[in-house]
């Protein structure tokens, strides 16, 4: 086991930095690292200098957020950065996202409806002690030659048509070093977006605070029921999860660290619970106590076990520009941050790095940038709007509503597999010609995404019931499950062509049915098994139907849906349960 972070040592390169380098990377965080890493893999002979302004090694547990990943950035920290053998070794495996929806006062876990998975993944994610994975790229990046400097502070860049200059400080003394290409990766500092003026704020209002308890924690522990315990293949595999305790306007994190503490962390959107509710410990844990009984009665008791506590407001923001081919960019969070349900910061960084990599690469072989540079602010900028409008904004009131979100959950895994995670995995990511390739059956799913937002919150408006004691598995579902399965498979472009195609049809017929589970809540409505729907014109507006030629026409029958997705019924909580 290589105990990175516990050592001062490997995390800086010793003497000064040169006056001249290919790429300076702003900020030694989680994406600068992982860029820094990635870019000398892919040119060994790039020369890479990475500013840090903390000093020493990142303290182990409690330093930073961002601890869960999923199996996009699993796959480029294990498999593209090559760094398997430390996230098994050194890090905890993940068994999946796991829900539970509310049940009376939250007294009984056992009680809850449940979603989630009974033994690990087939391809893993991990949950990230971020001290101690942080140090260990550290570690990785002065092993392949990057000029890593800790204690130092970038104070000013000058981007410029030859090389860009940065002003730095180290131990007391201002200096300056020119780079071909500047990457932003300074986390909030967002360096280059003040300097440059590409904020973009977004509509999505959320809050958050979170510490960390020493000990760590196992919800198996909070009941005793056989039934609720058998229902996982194994001990173990609950605490292993990423636990999402629901509820209206909110969830709470439960994330285990690989040296004992668990994360925890309460995310709130302020129209339902204001800032100043859980913007203190004492306040967080009274409204622990209020909202999620078992957990707060668990910390209140455990209160000397606490290590720390940070909170922030108001976190999701846009960007307007992060990739330039006046050789700058930005990287992790310096650009761009939705919100941290479904982990998808690292992916994000995962993304984004490649794109920059591509980029610099290119450059540096005398290739032009331009298309590609704005190609892939397209793609990812477009990503990243996209998942903010029809993932989060204005829908936290949903989240304590079992039955529009196990549909919700099951549309937005469906999606994640199928689009964003299965190009990585195979490579595609910066293929412009296979992106093209592929758009038609792109936008079928977006369109389709952005017609089941409106579902989503119509339904939860319509009917808010609550289930007990059910559990839905994420394998219950064959077809969902060989979306995660296929994430891997290595096919060849036409195989993966194709693939595109047939989930974008599956994808379709998924949101087919779970429309014809919403009219269910709509009074007086119900829909003939055999009249094609347009998957792309749903919605729970009756007035609009004729008009936006729901029926009929274009997509498929709800029975010809239901054929393409058996199993899809096990996930739907109407199907297999009684409200209370
Ligand atoms: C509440 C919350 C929960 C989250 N949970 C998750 C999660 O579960 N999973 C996930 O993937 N993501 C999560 N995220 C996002 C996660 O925090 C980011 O993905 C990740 O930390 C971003 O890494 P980064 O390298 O961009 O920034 P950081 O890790 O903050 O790194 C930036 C670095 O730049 C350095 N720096 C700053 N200014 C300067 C300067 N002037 N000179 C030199 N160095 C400088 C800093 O010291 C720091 O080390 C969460 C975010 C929030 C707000």
């Amino acid at each position: 086991m290589t105990d990175s972070g516990a050592t001062p040592t490997g995390s800086t390169v010793e003497g000064e930095p040169e006056e001249r380098y290919d790429v300076a990377v702003l900020g030694g965080g989680l994406a600068g690292l992982s860029l820094a890493l990635q870019l000398k893999q892919a040119r060994p002979e790039t020369s890479i200098f990475i500013a840090e302004r903390r000093k020493g090694p990142a303290p182990l547990a409690a330093f930073k957020v961002g601890e869960s990943t999923v199996e996009l950035s699993a796959h480029y920290f294990g498999e593209v950065l090559g760094l398997r053998e430390h996230l098994e070794a050194d890090e905890l495996p993940k068994a999946g996202l796991r829900y539970f929806f509310p049940a009376g006062d939250n007294s009984d876990i056992s009680q809850r409806v449940e979603w989630g998975a009974t033994a690990l993944p087939p391809h893993p994610s991990f949950q990230l002690d971020r001290g101690r994975f942080e140090n260990y790229l550290a570690e990785r990046n002065l092993a392949a030659g990057n000029d890593l400097f800790d204690g130092c502070t970038v104070e000013e860049v000058d981007l410029r048509d030859d090389d860009h200059v940065v002003s730095y400080s180290r131990n007391g003394q201002a200096r300056t070093l020119s780079a071909r290409w500047v990457v932003d990766a300074s986390g909030y500092a967002s360096i280059l977006k003040r300097k440059l003026g590409l904020q973009k704020s977004v509509e999505h209002k959320v809050n958050s605070a979170w510490f960390r308890l020493a000990g760590g924690l196992d919800i198996d522990s909070w009941s005793d029921d056989p039934v609720w315990h058998e229902r996982m293949e194994g001990p173990g595999i609950r605490r292993l999860s990423t636990n999402h305790l629901m509820g209206e306007g909110y969830w709470v994190w439960l994330i285990p660290l690989s040296t004992g503490p668990i994360s925890i962390g309460i995310v709130a959107d302020p129209r339902f619970h204001p800032f100043d509710e859980i913007d203190t410990l004492d306040r967080a844990i009274d409204w622990l106590l209020r909202h999620e009984r078992q957990l707060g009665e668990e910390v209140d008791r455990r209160r000397d076990q606490i290590e720390d506590f940070l909170r922030v407001e108001d976190f999701a923001y846009s960007c307007q520009r992060v990739f330039s081919p006046e050789r700058w960019a930005l990287v992790g969070v310096s650009g761009c941050f939705a919100d941290p349900f479904y982990s998808p910061g690292s992916d994000f960084i995962a993304q984004g790095n490649t794109f920059v990599t591509d980029l610099v690469c290119k450059d540096l072989a005398g290739m032009e940038i331009n298309k590609p540079a704005a190609a892939y602010n397209a793609t990812f900028l477009g990503a990243f709007e996209t998942l903010l409008g029809s993932v989060y904004t204005d829908q936290y009131q949903l989240w304590g509503n079992a039955e529009v979100m196990c549909a919700k959950v099951v549309w937005e895994f469906a999606v994640y597999w199928a689009n964003a995670a299965l190009p990585f995995f195979h490579g595609k990511l910066t293929d412009l010609d296979f992106a093209a390739a592929v758009r038609a059956d792109q936008r079928r799913m977006i369109s389709v995404s952005s017609r089941l937002v409106h579902v989503f919150r119509a339904w939860h408006e319509l009917s808010n019931r609550e289930f007990r004691g059910v559990f839905i598995s994420n394998r219950a579902f064959p077809a969902l499950y060989q979306l995660h399965l296929d994430l891997a498979a290595g096919f060849d472009d036409e195989t993966l062509k194709r693939k595109y195609a047939e989930n974008a049809d599956l994808l379709e017929a998924i949101a087919v049915v779970i429309f014809s589970q919403a009219v269910k809540a709509l009074p007086d409505q119900s829909l003939d098994e055999d009249v094609k729907i347009n998957p792309a014109a749903i919605s729970l507006d009756p007035e609009r139907w004729e008009k936006d030629r729901l029926f009929g026409e274009k997509g498929l029958t709800l029975a010809e849906a239901r054929r393409k997705t058996l199993g899809l019924e096990n996930m739907l909580l109407d199907e297999i349960a009684q409200p209370v």
